[in-house]
């Protein structure tokens, strides 16, 4: 893979604590184009405590290194820095103009939790039947989408639904339909290979092909060791491959900086 932009650092507390391993380990995988993206500073009110991102006192800190990262390596690997992050509509506007003030250059979303992300079980991720939820999480992610400031989608797969196989169809090609208008990619996500989880889903990844979005790979680097994932890279080439459909090499950047 030449280009990944789905890149995280130890400030999310869960992933492996060294900048730099990450970026040796990307060019000795034959990446030219790194992107970091942890998941972003979210504004919240004190007492809603997020375990799995940044703090807003951190942000300056994470955009400083990694521009100073990319100037020092500047001959060797071409490095970005954005974020990963949630669209919470209660909190957005005020996290975009603080990832402004920090000249983040660019946003993956990645719905981990559906409404503003105020209580645990609101994860996306965790099993349901109910397609309340299901209808919930791709509403979000639609109106996410459409605020034209994010680069790709990550995971787009991630609501795990076991619930009508009739209204995940329904759903979720809604979801792949607005990203198709909205032009906005959607990452295969190489992670959920390596960690077995519910994603990346064919029966997801067949809709699109239906519909004729655009994709990407990503790694999802929690540690530097993703770059050398080479069988996991191979996979979501065959599986894109087998429904038609072509990753592309490398996205353009969308800036947060208009609208
Ligand atoms: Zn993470
Ligand atoms: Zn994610």
């Amino acid at each position: 893979m030449l280009v990944n932009y789905h890149t995280h650092t130890w400030r999310c507390n869960h992933a492996e604590p060294d900048e730099r391993a990450y970026i040796e380990a990307a060019i000795a995988a034959g990446v030219k184009v790194l992107g970091f993206s942890d998941h972003t500073p979210y504004p919240f009110p004190p007492e809603q405590h997020s375990w799995f991102r940044m703090s807003v006192e951190e942000a300056p800190r994470y955009f400083r290194l990694i521009r100073r990262l990319r100037d020092e390596y500047a001959d060797r690997i071409e490095i970005h820095v954005g974020v990963e992050a949630e669209y919470y509509p209660a909190y957005f506007p005020a996290m975009v103009e603080l990832l402004r003030q920090n000249g983040c250059e660019y946003m993956l979303l990645g719905q981990h939790f559906l409404f503003n992300e105020e209580k645990p079980e609101y994860g996306s991720a965790a099993a349901t039947d109910d397609p309340a939820r299901l209808r919930q999480y791709v509403d979000q992610t639609i109106e996410g989408m459409a605020t034209g400031l994010f680069t790709y989608l990550a995971h787009p797969d991630l609501i795990h639904f076991t619930g009508d196989e009739a209204a995940y169809r329904l759903h979720m090609r809604r979801l792949c339909r607005a990203a198709r208008e909205l032009d906005v990619p959607l990452e295969l996500n190489l992670l959920g290979f390596h960690d077995n989880r519910h994603y990346p889903a064919r029966r997801f990844w067949e809709l699109a092909a239906e519909e004729g979005n655009r994709t990407v790979l990503g790694w999802d680097a929690h540690t530097a060791a993703s770059f050398g994932w080479r069988s996991l890279e191979d996979r979501g080439r065959r599986l894109l491959a087998d429904l038609g459909l072509t990753p592309e090499e490398r996205v353009p950047l969308r800036s947060i900086m208009g609208k």
